[in-house]
């Protein structure tokens, strides 16, 4: 007796300098910059000690789009882009939570992500106090560039994200004021989660965030390291 059904394959993204990486698990962090946390009327967070703790949600895995073609999707009359950088985790952690120190050593490199959010349902998600998966879980609400191994990427902090939509400028920032940085996320997802090597983290995006419409063509970069472009096409 066999499958009853068909297993689809691995997403396999692929990797600068040969290679592809299978995604396992797609989690994300919500208001890790605190201009985005405040356009979205949450409280900020006004020192390390006043943190509190990380929003994480997830996607699903087969939700990544590779060639930035994104139909527009059912159910929403208010899709937003949200321009992250993706962290791609290189190896399984064990059963103890992984230290910040210690957190670079299951990097195994970095991407440029959009994490395409149905405002319209997550906002009503939210005044009901329900979880956000109709708002951020959807089929191709995932688009990503190839992952840069973590070497050639260098220093996160140093770096800078930015997202046009029709030659215009919509959202810029620098790593540098993260509300939480990639060593203390991985940290405080292992406390949660399994993590493994597959897995990928989007860590939040910077203020700006808007609507996406058929016909808008985007592009995202993150300095001249990673670039992501596509276009927003009608409802499939
Ligand atoms: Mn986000």
């Amino acid at each position: 007796m066999g499958d009853v059904v068909a297993a689809p394959p691995p997403v396999r993204i692929p990797v600068r300098g040969g290679g592809t990486f299978p995604v396992r698990r797609i989690y994300c962090v919500g208001r890790n910059f605190a201009e985005h946390a405040r356009e979205m009327g949450a409280s900020v967070p006004t020192s390390t000690a006043d943190r509190g703790s990380p929003v994480f949600f997830c996607k699903p895995a087969d939700a990544i789009v590779l060639d930035g073609q994104v139909p527009y999707p059912r159910g929403t009359r208010e899709l937003h882009h949200e321009v992250e950088l993706v962290v791609a985790i290189g190896r399984d952690a064990g059963p103890d939570p992984i230290a910040p120190a210690d957190a670079a050593s299951y990097v195994f490199g970095y991407a440029l992500g959009l994490d395409l959010t149905r405002r319209d349902l997550q906002t009503e998600a939210k005044a009901k106090g329900l979880p956000w998966d109709t708002g951020k879980a959807f089929d191709h609400s995932a688009p990503i560039s190839e992952i840069v191994p973590a070497g050639a990427f260098g220093d996160v902090a140093a770096r800078a994200i930015e997202l046009s939509v029709n030659g215009r400028v919509r959202q810029h920032s620098g790593f540098d004021d993260l509300v939480w940085t990639v060593p203390e996320i991985v940290h405080e997802l292992s406390r949660l989660f399994a993590l493994r090597a597959g897995d990928l983290v989007f860590m939040g995006t910077p203020a700006g965030v808007g609507p996406l419409v058929p016909g808008d063509v985007y592009v995202a970069r993150i300095d001249a390291i990673l670039e992501l472009r596509g276009q927003v096409s009608d409802p499939r």
